[in-house]
């Protein structure tokens, strides 16, 4: 299965991967979890993206179609893979064609998550995640706080970290950069005929049951 999750930052694309990833044994491909990697290990790429995340701007084409193309070439993405928050371009989205082509494994499906901007934004802002294992929870829902209280992931002691782009202005700005840039590719995908779309404003559990259900005919 060769997926690509299509939605706005926060529209829950990540929490679904995850639950796929256990499912049905197939790597979830996020350009953003790649990118914090490289800022983590300072790369020079990663030196580069930081200022540009930290902005809510997108990094170059070419940059992000190079990372992927290494991404997809490991073993564990032969049988199929979820692409998370890529393509983000229509360059991007004919580079990945591309690459698919090139390798014999077109997609078979874009999944839309839809949720309203303004649900998007309280959703974002309050985003945290563990500091041990990256676990996200969001302050609507997290486990009990107080002395002792670990993460439920890990089991770790609980340390919440919020990411440097999920303030509220720059989420603003994340918001408005992908209806302009990214938005297009829900057109791009159904004139494809690859489009479906979801109401990702539902509970996470309905939000897998619809998941899954367009994945069924995939196989
Ligand atoms: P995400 O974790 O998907 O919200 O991505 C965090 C940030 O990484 C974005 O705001 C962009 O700055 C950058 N980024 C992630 N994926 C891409 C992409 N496909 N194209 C360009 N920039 C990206």
């Amino acid at each position: 299965m060769r997926i690509v999750f299509l939605g706005a930052p926060g529209s829950g694309k990540g929490t679904q991967s995850q639950r796929l990833i256990e499912r049905h044994g197939i790597p979830q491909v996020s350009t953003g979890d790649l990118l914090r990697a490289h800022v983590r290990d300072g790369t020079a790429l990663g030196r580069r993206a930081k200022v540009v995340m930290d902005a809510g701007k997108l990094v170059d084409d070419a940059t992000i179609l190079g990372m992927v193309r290494e991404r997809l070439a490991q073993p564990d993405a032969a049988r199929g893979f979820i692409l998370d928050g890529f393509p983000r371009t229509i360059p991007q989205a004919d580079g990945l064609n591309t690459l698919l082509a090139d390798i014999g494994q077109p997609l078979d499906v874009a999944i839309l998550f839809n949720v309203d901007d303004d649900k998007l934004i309280k959703r974002i802002s309050g985003r945290r995640s563990c500091a041990h294992c990256g676990q996200v929870f969001n302050i609507h829902n997290l486990p009990p706080a107080g002395p002792g209280s670990r993460c439920t992931q890990c089991g770790e002691p609980l340390q919440l970290m919020q990411r440097p782009d999920d303030n509220e202005a720059t989420v603003r700005h994340r918001l408005a950069v992908y209806n302009e840039q990214t938005r297009p590719l829900i057109d791009y995908y159904r004139a494809r005929g690859l489009l479906r779309e979801i109401d990702a404003d539902a509970a996470v559990d309905a939000v897998t049951a619809r998941v899954e259900q367009i994945l069924a005919p995939a196989g």
